[in-house]
């Protein structure tokens, strides 16, 4: 069938003639989560709306790619032609026929329709394009990339890989169908391209804020669609179908909890059990206690991030309770479900976009889950500046508090937001204009400030100026917020004397087994000397001993730091949130906590770091979740 187009007059109709949105169809959870919330029946379906684009088959499109290729069995599974419009899919797509678990045409419309609506999420949220963590425009997704109960983003591939494997009941799981996965993989490589310090390792918390983080997205994601949320209120199993009021006993924070929060805890994962279903539905049930972060079961990553998300959806519930009761009228004592699901839904949805927000306003390296939520506040309160309507803001900070978590000493003990940049600060010799835009316009921005916004330029450290982008955020009613955000990042790499001079306290056993890892270096390098003058200087320019080295006989020790500056749409500057790179308490317990868990090692060139990989994160997390079958998931 040909598609000719009748060529636009003008090129502006071609503009104002295509939509800038196309809905589609995707599986609102895993296919293991039906309509009649029973086992049986047709697998719940979700419309949701992307950015409209023209696809070729693949698909590829202008930010995402997806090849079909299978890495285990060596076989490439085609290039899939995605119908049009939300008219030419088949009926089964919507219907939610079980049949679609086998259609890798559907697979890939669904994991390019939840990439995409992840990717314009995070844009709209942010107010500018956001690109991805590598050189090229497009991500690679391969929907049935290995034999694995496993998913992972993979910055080198410049992709997501989802995999595949023999379920309970004897039927083949695609984890590409699950909506919690793909949003969770997706939001790494988001995170990766905006904060790609945060994979670094540093503290327990920024080792847990990727996951929990992603895991977070993900869960808002799935609350956001209203038919989900619907279902789990409402499940059509008894005779007559669903019900359409709710009493008044079903709308409180305790109801709505076990209905829609355990609720969706019990049914989601059931497929992907020991891979992915089980950490999310910890976090959705973990019991509110300030202790918890304390606890050694805790500071393993996976488990503390389940505590950001619980946090979080604490709130959630909060806030859906009590706008449920205001919307009502006194005495009130039935509730249409449709409507509690779209308030709902609506409330999952701006939780997303204000803590998507919130990474712009977290420090480029070493973020604390304190931070995080001070982060999340001032975002909010910049853009939504009367939180009269849902009062995110107040019950986000009561449910942060119920788990431990405080706005960091450095925030506004009122509001637990970031305190205001210090005024006096010199624009004279930096152009408004060029700050929008130029890396060398914000450093010496940074440099003529330097002393007012505490930053040390000098002093053996190195600063790097890593992004600067202009943004556009628009709030509910359209209210608009223009603002300028300039990340950078500083590396010091100090001997024991340096840390020393600097107050940055390192333990005993670092130091000493970094000295003697440089005695036997230089003892190493002192006699291939003795040797290399026997030979009669033998050894060419360049062998041997470089400079390089020698200035590596001094054990040094890397420490790093860096800020992010907001600047408002006059160029003035708003916000300045930084980790000072010679900060001595805070950079003292980074490297203890790195030295006690086996991530520093001292070594000839002084020390280093070991890091993660995400892969093998999830890798462990699953062997993890099958090897503790008692915690009754
Ligand atoms: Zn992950």
């Amino acid at each position: 069938m040909t598609n000719a187009k009748r060529p636009p007059k003008h090129p502006m109709d071609a503009v104002a003639a295509l939509p800038a949105h196309r809905y589609l169809h995707v599986i609102a959870q895993d296919p293991s989560v039906r309509q009649s919330g029973t086992k049986k029946g047709p697998i719940l379906m979700a419309k949701i709306a992307v950015p409209a684009e023209d696809l070729i088959p693949g698909p590829i499109g202008y930010r995402v790619q997806v090849v079909d290729y299978d890495s285990t069995t060596r076989r490439f599974n085609g290039a899939h032609d995605l119908p049009d419009s939300l008219a030419a899919e088949p009926p089964e797509w919507a219907k939610g026929d079980t049949k679609i678990v086998d259609d890798f045409r559907f697979h890939a419309q669904n994991v390019y329709a939840l990439v995409m609506k992840t990717l314009a999420r995070f844009e709209f949220a942010l107010g500018r394009r956001v690109g991805w963590s590598f050189r090229t425009h497009q991500l690679k997704v391969s929907p049935h990339g290995m034999l694995d109960a496993n998913a992972f983003y993979n910055p080198s591939a410049e992709g997501l890989v989802f995999g595949y494997f023999p379920g309970a009941s004897g039927d083949t799981v695609y984890t590409c169908l699950s909506h919690d996965i793909v949003v969770h993989e997706t939001t790494h490589a988001l995170i990766d391209a905006l904060r790609e310090r945060y994979l670094d390792p540093s503290s327990p918390d920024q080792a847990a804020f990727h996951e929990g983080f992603a895991d977070l997205i993900a869960i808002l994601s799935v609350f956001s669609q209203p038919e989900m949320v619907r279902m789990l209120l409402a499940p059509p199993t008894k005779v007559g179908g669903a019900a359409a009021l709710m009493d008044k006993d079903e709308v409180t924070v305790d109801a709505l909890k076990t209905s829609a929060l355990f609720g969706l805890a019990k049914q989601m994962g059931q497929e992907v059990q020991g891979s992915r279903g089980g950490p999310l539905r910890q976090s959705a049930t973990l019991e509110a206690d300030p202790k918890l972060l304390e606890t050694p079961l805790f500071l393993e990553p996976h488990r503390r991030g389940e505590v950001l998300v619980a946090s979080v959806l604490r709130g959630f519930i909060a806030v859906w309770a009590e706008r449920i009761q205001d919307l009502g009228v006194p005495d009130q004592r039935t509730y249409g479900v449709a409507r509690v699901a779209e308030q709902g839904a609506e409330i999952a949805d701006a939780l997303a976009t204000m803590w998507i927000r919130a990474l712009d306003y977290m420090p480029p390296v070493h973020i604390e889950f304190g931070d995080a939520l001070s982060a999340a506040l001032t975002a909010d309160t910049e853009v939504r500046p009367d939180d009269s309507r849902f009062n995110l803001r107040e019950h986000m900070r009561r449910a942060f508090h119920a788990y431990g978590i405080e706005p960091p000493k450095s925030a506004d003990p009122a509001t637990g937001t970031w305190r205001h940049a210090p005024g006096g600060l010199n624009y004279d010799r930096v152009r408004f204009e060029s700050m929008r835009s130029d890396k060398d316009e914000i450093f010496r921005f940074l440099w003529e400030n330097r002393d007012d916004l505490e930053v040390e330029l000098r002093g053996g450290g190195f600063t790097e100026v890593l992004s600067v982008r202009p943004c556009v955020r628009v709030g509910p009613d359209g209210f608009t917020l223009r603002e300028t955000v300039a990340e950078y990042y500083q590396v010091a790499r100090l001997t024991p004397e340096e840390l020393e001079r600097k107050g940055i306290a390192v333990p005993r056993g670092y130091l000493q087994a970094l000295r003697e890892e440089q005695k036997g270096a230089a003892e190493r390098k002192a006699r291939v000397k003795a040797r290399g003058l026997e030979a009669d200087g033998a050894a060419l320019p360049g062998e041997g001993a470089s400079s390089e080295e020698d200035d590596d006989s001094t054990a040094v020790t890397p420490v790093y730091g860096g800020g992010v500056l907001i600047f408002d749409e006059y160029g003035r500057l708003k916000f300045h949130v930084h980790n000072d790179v010679f900060h001595g308490s805070r950079q003292a317990r980074r490297l203890t906590y790195l030295w006690e868990s086996g991530q520093l090692e001292p070594g000839l060139r002084g020390g280093r770091f070991q890091a993660a990989r995400l892969s093998t994160l999830h890798r462990l997390r699953a062997l993890d979740a099958r090897r503790v079958p008692a915690e009754g998931w």
